[in-house]
Formats: structure tokens, sequence, C-alpha cells
């Protein structure tokens, strides 16, 4: 079967991630977080100094991205691509809020961005792959077969990161949540290299009202009738 890029982009906490997953899946393709890379590198951040709640020293960090590496490894137990960062696993460090607080603020500095990008334009250079971010339908894969646009209320989304948090054994409050979620959208759609923007190509979803079902089964579709109209 005719292989093809899927990007997905959208607003924090719309369930991209969810629906790559389900797509990927059920394609056979390869799913790649490009969110989990900005937060491995923020966390590197974090680690060395170079970023804290009133301080970031962005020469610092740029000085030292060649030091970096990022890559995902298939764990076949859990079924999904963990991210390591310099050799060690980081799967369960970089969705916390402290990170999440930062993470927008490193996404935005172009040096970082050509890295991740370039990255990941690799891991897509054969098709067969789902990526979920923010620019991938805009700047990583200009040309992928099929963009969708993810969007729904922040009340909605903070709810799902919150209750994700709270399932995950994280003491934190929803106003925090809903706040850091307003926040990273303002600075995502607001930076100047590679804002948040829906490509002209894009489907947009609303997924306040659709149940995780009803949005699969309407993406998939949109999936095979491109595929077969390829083939
Ligand atoms: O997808 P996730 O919410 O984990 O992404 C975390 C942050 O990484 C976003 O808020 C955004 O600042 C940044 N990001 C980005 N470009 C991408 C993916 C994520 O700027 N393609």
């Amino acid at each position: 079967m005719t292989k093809i890029t899927i990007a997905i982009d959208g607003f924090s906490s719309t369930g991209k991630s969810t629906i790559a997953k389900q797509l990927a899946n059920a394609l056979g393709y390869v799913y790649v977080d490009s969110g989990a890379m900005y937060r491995a590198v923020t966390l590197h951040a974090m680690n060395k100094g170079f970023i804290s709640d009133d301080h970031f020293d962005v020469e610092g960090l740029i000085n030292d991205l060649p030091n970096l590496t990022i890559f995902f490894k298939f764990n076949n137990k859990l079924g999904i691509g963990e991210v390591f960062l310099n050799d060690v696993n980081v799967e369960g460090q970089i969705r916390n809020l402290e990170v999440s607080r930062k993470v927008s603020q490193v996404a935005a500095i172009s040096e970082v961005r050509v890295m991740l990008v370039k990255q990941q334009q690799r891991m897509g250079q054969f098709k067969g792959v789902v990526m979920d971010g923010r620019d991938i339908g805009t700047v990583v894969f200009p040309d992928a077969e099929l963009k969708l646009f993810m969007t729904s209320s922040a009340e909605t989304r903070a709810q799902r990161r919150y209750d994700e948090l709270i399932a995950s054994g994280d003491d934190v409050e929803f106003k925090d949540i809903l706040e850091n979620v307003v926040s990273r959208d303002h600075i995502d759609s607001t930076r100047e290299d590679s804002p948040l923007v829906k490509a002209e190509d894009a489907i947009e979803i609303d997924n306040s009202h659709l149940t995780k079902t009803e949005q699969f089964d309407q993406v998939l579709e949109m999936a095979y009738k491109i595929i077969n109209h390829i083939e």
C-alpha cells in the first residue's frame, strides 16, 4: 500500500497524540511526538542551569546544542516510542508542569528549531509517518498528503491535561494547568519563527464534542480516501 505523511498540528492538549497514535497503529506507520523533542531540550536546559523561573541564558543553550542528542526508542511492552536525551530515557520527566512552563520559551529559539526540524524531516523521509506538533504541516512536512489542525476550548483541554497529570500521580491544581495551556498557546502562536498557524490545506477538527471513537473513525476514513486515491 502507498505510504503517506500525516501531519497533525494544533493547540496544546487538543488530543493530537491520541489521534496520531491511533492512526499510526491502524496504518502500521511510525508515530513521532515532536513536542517530546522540544520538551527534552527544555529538560536539558533546566538540568544545565540555562533556564530557571527567573533567568534564561539563551546563548549558553545555543552553544551547548552540539552536545545534545535526542532520539526515540520503541518500548515494545508499552507500545510507545520513548524519548532519550543523551542516551538517558527521560520519558518520565518531560511532561510535568515545570517543563511545560518553560518549553514554549525554548521552542521559540530558531537554533533549537533548526536542529529538531532537520531530525524530524529525516525521520519522515520515507513517509509512513504520523507526526504531531505545532509546525508539522507548515514547516516540517509542507507536502504532507493529510494535514489536520485540532482545536477545542481551553477549559476542555486543561481538564484533559489535568486528568492526565493527576492520573500519573502529580500534585497539581486545575487553575495552574489552565493558565499554562493558555500561556503556551499565546507564546506558540505569536513567536516569530514557525508560529502555530493552520496550514491553508489543513482540515480543522474541533473535538470539544466528539468522542475519541467518532474522531478516529472520521480521520481514518480521510486517510484511506487519500491512500486509495494515490494507488
Ligand atoms: O505537544 P506538546 O504540548 O508536548 O509540546 C510542547 C511544546 O513544544 C509546545 O507548547 C510548543 O512550544 C513546542 N512545540 C513546538 N513545535 C512542535 C512541537 C512542540 O514548538 N512541532
